[in-house]
């Protein structure tokens, strides 16, 4: 199999075909269709082998994961997606390893609409680049920087699931049965809020993705906003199976430091609030938990039952 039929057999046809899409994968560049009143939304993320992902990860597992982790930061600015590149780095030309993560992109790809336009395929170390392309309104986007004193501070869904469903993996915590399952999925495939960060547009003042830690991830909001976060311990979401595997005092940890949870943390006015539950009560929205409040100031507060607690650091690639 050389280059072009790895291309051809793989990538050519991935996801649905979308009428804006005026060339896709095999000329020399794609040519998009971008809807008068629409803004581009462009982000792209990187999956290194060991890094991202541990080595020996199932191969349909990667692929939906490459294409999850940029559908969330499309997520946290309240867009659309429309379009993916794939620049893939692989070691050789596995057939049974590229059947697999081009079937858990594609399904990934197709359950939000997405389609492959392009990409570029080396030889090398084990290394995905995906680039996702959405549509918002103009005008419309969500960001970092709106959140003011006063505002709610929400996050969907369990974060903390996926770190803990990794160190199962990598055997840094025990569990067995439906527990371990259900975190174990919950690091192997994430779900990124693409259709509720959509309907967030004009009800949340500031948002982002939780991929590096809620805490660490909320400090980038509340420093892009000019204003601090207080978060009160006893009002974060621990899943169920989270609290059995890791009891109360490790679950917050996770909860507060793990990663690659792909959750939305967003702030909402107290004006909007009405807003969000008519949001919240939407079919398949995710669950959504106030967790503390904007306040006046800089940095994130962990206020406990008797008074602050250590703030867990997230992750950093370049920590020293
Ligand atoms: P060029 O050498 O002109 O950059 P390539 O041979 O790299 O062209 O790619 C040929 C076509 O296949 C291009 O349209 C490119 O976008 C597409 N392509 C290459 N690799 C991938 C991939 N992994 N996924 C999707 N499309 C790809
Ligand atoms: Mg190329």
């Amino acid at each position: 199999m050389n280059e072009f039929e790895l291309i051809e057999r793989y990538f050519a046809k991935v996801g649905p075909s979308r009428g804006d899409v005026l060339l896709g994968v095999g000329d020399d560049a794609a040519l998009l269709r971008v809807a008068a009143g629409q803004e581009l939304v462009a982000c792209t993320d990187t999956l290194v082998d060991g890094r991202h992902f541990p080595v020996g990860t199932r191969s349909d597992d990667v692929g939906w994961r490459a294409l999850a982790v940029n559908l969330s930061d499309l997520a946290a600015m309240g867009a659309s997606p429309a379009w993916a590149t794939l620049a893939l780095t692989l070691p050789a030309a596995d057939e049974d390893w590229l059947e697999g993560f081009a079937a858990g992109f594609a399904a990934l790809a197709q359950l939000h609409g997405v389609a492959l336009v392009g990409g570029d395929t080396t030889q090398g170390p084990l290394t995905i680049t995906v680039q996702a392309l959405g549509l918002v309104p103009a005008g419309s986007a969500l960001r970092r920087t709106g959140a003011q004193p006063g505002d709610l501070v929400y996050v969907t869904g369990w974060p903390g699931d996926a770190a803990a469903g990794l160190a199962l993996l990598e055997g840094r915590l025990a569990g067995q049965g439906a527990n371990r399952g259900a975190l174990e999925t919950k690091f192997r495939r994430p779900e990124p809020r693409v259709a509720f960060g959509q309907r967030l547009r004009g009800v949340a003042s500031a948002a982002i993705d939780v991929s590096d830690g809620l805490a660490q991830d909320l400090g980038r909001l509340a420093a892009a906003s000019g204003v601090a976060a207080v978060v009160r311990a006893q009002e974060l979401p621990l899943s169920r199976a989270l609290y059995a595997l890791a009891g109360e005092a490790r679950a917050r940890d996770y909860v507060l430091a793990g990663g690659d949870d792909y959750e939305l943390l967003f702030t909402v006015p107290p004006a909007a609030r009405g807003a969000l539950a008519a949001a919240m009560a939407a079919s398949g929205a995710p669950a959504c938990h106030c967790i503390g409040e904007i306040v006046a100031g800089r940095g994130v507060r962990v206020l406990g039952e008797r008074g602050e607690l250590p703030v867990p650091r997230g992750w950093d690639h370049f920590a020293t």
